[in-house]
């Protein structure tokens, strides 16, 4: 039998190596990627300071697959009622089960000019633009904008007051948000840190804050004048790739989408098994993969056994956030368990668990890397009066 699992991030990698395990030699798994490469998404941020770090976080599929066959294809459609995926090239691919697990794009809402003026970050290739922008339009007195404060907002916000602050110029940065708060899909505890690491790093932030179209040089919001910018990040929403569909489709805990598809990750709105709705994470995601790849086994064993009988019970997947992880340039807020961390004491947990991820799906040299360029021990850094640090995580503990 053929198990094709579309998309190799967070949600398809992990499934792919748990098929591996346990799928019997003689099925087939294919795992179609339009990239040559699986992309560490939740540090792609950190690209924007540290260039560097992109070959860090870009991992080649043939490193970390076994037995599983990597097709570089771009995905046009998937018909999960007909297990039939067509390719850009005009290929296609049957197969017996499946998984879609495609990520996201940037949602620009129709904005008029935002898509035209302003850079998402989705890609490697965003972060690196990002950095190139700021480097050639920016002037010492500059202003950088982002739009949309949710978990990349934020982070970007604090990558690129680092960068400007490396500078060592009057760059202001301003992060909008159209709701009442910060990082509105977070716990009260989170947002409250958040803020005020924000502040603490002198990062302006405009809540209730309604972009509603931009120009080449101006941004015009709904409740207040327009904001004049030298650079405009837009990380204000997410929706389906083109290949999903028109929305995220919602899939119950099981993860089943149709009879032999599967759907989760950024890719589908996963509710669980208490009817809760699972955030668009890289830590759901990951937590997702091993509930779909035992279903998967378990409907395959059933097709082939072919007795007739009832179908197996599906495993479900139970969302429960162990932590939240969040960088802010040199600075990071970590809630793990009720308490809150900042300062370096949350970055080592970010750090470790990042590392922790690579070492995970098998990248572990990559992991290795990665440790080192962020505690500067040194190898590749981008500034080259960069200090190495050692690592204290005794400081800035908050209630
Ligand atoms: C800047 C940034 C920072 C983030 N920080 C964090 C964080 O700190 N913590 C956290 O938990 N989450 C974070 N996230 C969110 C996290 O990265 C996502 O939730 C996670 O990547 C979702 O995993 P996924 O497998 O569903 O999608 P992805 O990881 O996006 O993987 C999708 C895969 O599908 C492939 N693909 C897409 N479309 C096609 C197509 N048409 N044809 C073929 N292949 C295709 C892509 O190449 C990609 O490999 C961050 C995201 C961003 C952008």
């Amino acid at each position: 039998m053929r198990v094709a699992v579309f998309g190799g991030g967070y949600a398809g990698l992990p499934l792919v190596r748990a098929l591996e395990r346990t799928l019997p030699e003689e099925d087939e798994i294919v795992l179609v990627d339009a990239s040559s490469t699986h992309t560490v998404r939740h540090e792609v941020h950190r690209v924007i300071r540290r260039p560097s770090i992109a070959e860090d976080i870009a991992i080649p599929f043939e490193d970390l697959l076994d037995r599983a066959d990597h097709r570089q294809q771009q995905v046009d459609e998937i018909d999960p009622e007909a297990r039939t995926a067509t390719f850009a090239d005009g290929d296609t691919l049957e197969f017996d089960a499946g998984a879609i697990c495609l990520g996201v794009e940037t949602e620009f809402y129709d904005l008029p000019g935002v898509r035209e003026h302003a850079t998402p970050l989705r890609t490697i290739e965003h972060a690196e633009q990002i950095h190139e922008q700021f480097h050639e339009t920016v002037p010492a007195d500059g202003h950088v904008v982002v739009g949309g404060a949710g978990l990349s907002g934020i982070q970007v916000a604090g990558e690129i007051r680092a960068l400007a602050d490396n500078r060592g110029e009057g760059v202001t940065v301003t992060l909008l948000e159209q709701a009442a708060t910060i990082a509105p899909s977070f716990p009260a505890d989170i947002r409250e840190a958040l803020r005020d690491e924000l502040d603490a790093q002198g990062i302006d932030v405009r809540t209730n804050a309604t972009v509603e179209r931009a120009d080449d040089a101006t941004i015009e919001l709904a409740e207040d004048d327009g904001i004049e910018y030298d650079q405009f990040v837009w990380t204000g929403g997410i929706r389906s790739t083109r290949a999903v569909g028109t929305g995220r489709p919602q899939v119950p805990s099981t993860l089943r989408l149709t009879d032999r598809v599967f759907a989760f990750g950024d890719a589908a709105r996963v509710v669980d098994v208490d009817g809760r709705g699972a955030p668009a994470t890289a830590h759901t995601a990951v937590r997702q993969a091993p509930v779909a790849a035992e279903n998967i086994r378990r409907l395959l064993e059933y097709d082939r056994t072919g007795d007739g009988g009832f179908e197996p019970r599906l495993k479900r997947y139970d969302y429960d956030q162990l932590g939240w992880l969040v960088s802010v340039g040199d600075g990071a807020v970590a809630k793990v368990g009720p308490q809150i961390l900042r300062g370096k004491a949350a970055v080592a947990v970010k750090r470790s668990v990042g590392a922790g991820y690579l070492t995970s799906v098998g990248a572990v040299s990559k992991a290795v890397d990665l440790v080192r360029e962020e505690f500067d021990l040194g190898t590749k850094s981008d500034d080259p009066d960069s200090e190495p640090e050692a690592l204290d995580v005794s400081d800035e503990r908050e209630e």
